[in-house]
């Protein structure tokens, strides 16, 4: 029965996009990765396209290039996700509701996110079913083993690991075998069995409706040629969908079901559905597939339990809402979990680093789901524990939320959910802030955010801070790269005096400390007297390491 008795370090679950991106981000880090999905490939139904400037970064710093999917009709419009609300396609266009109707003033005029990041998130629109394709060609490429038609059978866990039982469905007898691994991250959707199995309850706004959808192809670019590419569908006649396009010539239309509906419409239906949302009975019309799925917002009570990770949509299930936050918060969870398992399965950092992933995790679950409801598109449905949720804007809620962990040093009770990088200006338990710099002694443009993302950083103020850290390294096991300001590196296309602001380095020869994952650990405003004691007792809190007593 068993194929490897050797222990892998990591089992992942769920090869769609949470999965594969955990895959790709560990293999990258070079732990050895072994994934199993139990389909032969991507879900025929692409559901998601939008991404955040976040995601757009993570997928960057190991090496995958999403830009050059650039959306043809959104690009033509400066890159924005445009929505209206139509009797049809062919019909009356009534008024166009904006992307966060709530800040739109702002973000309308807004041109400073280049600024905010070396990427863009605007006008990228690449269908879930064809990014799955690259994220399993880079994670194979990177040295993960994806194993395809797999399934978990069941599962059981003990102090030094996990046993899974798997199922190689290509072959007729059913075989099973077993699979030792040090640890398992559930990205097994919204049904996890797993979650199931390890009796962990949900909590939130719960079932919200039942959708039925139909993918199609048809003619109907004419259509998108001011730049709105998703349709509330607002027929005289009573009928109300939602229609929009993955723009490759493939369409999908939403309907609402009651619950518990399984009867399936006929093609005749479907088509007719399709023409009273397009306008028109002239045009070939294909049908793909169709899918009915059930829209809740729930959150898991815990994101882990021993040596299981909940990721993904296997952890909070959100409604698909204009802000892309559900595959896109799985993506950040399996991020933040990538170099706490690499740190720990290295031996530099004790076990306990892993329980700050459901410390930090779990809230930005919470506050999104919050956020959804606080949102017009979601309003009607929100419960009394979201009514007077203040809507956050769209930048904070990408690229400036906040964790409060044992990982983090610094990062108060007091302090708000999320705030954009300009007004957290280097706080501890936010995303070090982006700047274009020169890394010495190349003149050529890089950003900040590329001296992060691989080991723990310095980024120092002044040049004492440099025997420190490597005294540090020394004395922790961890791996600390030291950035000086002015000797490593120079800002490009600002002052020194505004990159000191930004880190909020405004006292003398204060450093920042820098995770892996490219967020601000721990922050001296100022050089303290002993540099070295400091840094050391810093770092060796928030890295957890071994060594540190
Ligand atoms: C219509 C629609 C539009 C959406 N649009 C967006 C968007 O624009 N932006 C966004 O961020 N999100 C969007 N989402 C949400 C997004 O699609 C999901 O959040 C995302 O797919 C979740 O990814 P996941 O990997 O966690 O889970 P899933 O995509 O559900 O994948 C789970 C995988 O695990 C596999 N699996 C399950 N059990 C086992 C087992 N026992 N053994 C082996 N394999 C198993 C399944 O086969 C599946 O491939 C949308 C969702 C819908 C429905």
């Amino acid at each position: 029965m068993d194929r490897a008795d050797k222990q892998q370090p990591v089992l992942i679950v769920g090869g769609s996009l949470v999965g594969l991106s955990a895959a790709m981000f560990l293999a990258w880090r070079g732990v050895p990765t072994i994934l199993v999905e139990q389909h032969p490939g991507s879900s025929l139904h692409p559901r998601a396209i939008g991404y955040t400037l976040r995601t757009i970064e993570l997928f960057r710093a190991v090496g995958l290039d999403v830009s050059a999917f650039s959306d043809k009709f959104m690009s033509a419009t400066g890159g924005k996700l445009r929505r209206a609300r139509v009797e049809s396609l062919s019909g009356k266009w009534f008024e166009e509701t904006l992307w966060t109707p709530e800040d739109s003033a702002k973000k309308e005029n807004d041109t400073t996110e280049v600024e905010y990041s070396p990427c863009t998130s605007h006008g990228i629109a690449v269908a879930q079913d064809r990014l799955e394709p690259l994220l399993r060609d880079r994670a194979v490429q990177l040295g993960a083993e994806l194993r395809l038609e797999t399934e978990l059978v069941s599962f059981e866990q003990d102090d030094e690991g996990v046993t899974a039982s798997l199922r190689d469905r290509r072959r007729k007898s059913g075989e099973i075998y077993s699979l030792r691994a040090s640890y398992m991250i559930a990205a097994d959707g919204n049904r996890s069995s797993i979650r199931e199995a390890l009796g962990i309850e949900r909590s939130g706004r719960g079932y919200i409706r039942t959708l039925g959808s139909v993918l199609f192809r048809a003619s109907l670019d004419e259509y998108l040629a001011s730049g709105v590419r998703q349709f509330d569908i607002d027929h005289p006649d009573g009928f109300k969908g939602f229609l929009t396009t993955y723009g490759d010539g493939r369409w999908v239309l939403m309907y609402s079901v009651a619950k518990d509906n399984t009867e399936k419409p006929d093609e005749a239906t479907l088509k007719a559905m399709i023409e009273k949302a397009v306008g028109r009975s002239d045009l070939p019309i294909e049908i793909i597939t169709t899918g009915q799925w059930e829209m809740n917002a729930l959150i898991a009570d815990r994101f882990s339990s021993g040596r299981v990770f909940l990721a993904g949509d296997a952890a909070h299930t959100l409604p698909p809402n204009r802000g892309g936050y559900g595959a896109n918060t799985g993506i950040e969870d399996v991020h933040n979990l990538a170099w706490k398992l690499q740190a720990v399965l290295s031996g530099v950092s004790r076990p306990q680093l892993l329980d700050t992933y459901d410390a930090e995790r779990r809230p930005i679950g919470w506050l999104r789901l919050r956020q959804i409801f606080a949102r017009s598109d979601y309003k009607a449905h929100a419960d009394s524990n979201n009514v007077e949720t203040a809507v956050i804007e769209d930048i904070a809620m990408e690229i400036g939320q906040l964790y409060r962990s044992d990982a983090v040093l610094g990062a108060g009770e007091d302090l708000p959910s999320a705030m954009r990088p300009d007004q957290w200006k280097g706080q501890p338990g936010t995303r070090a802030p982006h700047l274009w710099i020169s890394k010495k002694p190349s003149s050529e443009p890089i950003s900040t955010l590329d001296l992060f993302q691989k080991g723990w950083v310095l980024l120092a103020g002044d040049e004492k801070w440099v025997s420190a850290a490597s005294e540090s390294s020394r004395q922790l096991g961890v791996d600390l790269a030291c950035e000086c300001i002015g000797t490593d590196f120079i800002p490009s296309s600002s002052t020194e005096k505004d990159l000191r602001e930004n880190y909020g380095l405004t006292g003398q020869g204060g450093a920042l400390l820098v995770r892996p994952d490219g967020y601000v650990a721990w922050r001296a405003v100022d050089l303290p007297s002993d540099p070295t004691d400091t840094l050391t007792a810093a770092l060796g809190r928030v890295s957890h390491a071994k060594i540190h007593s």
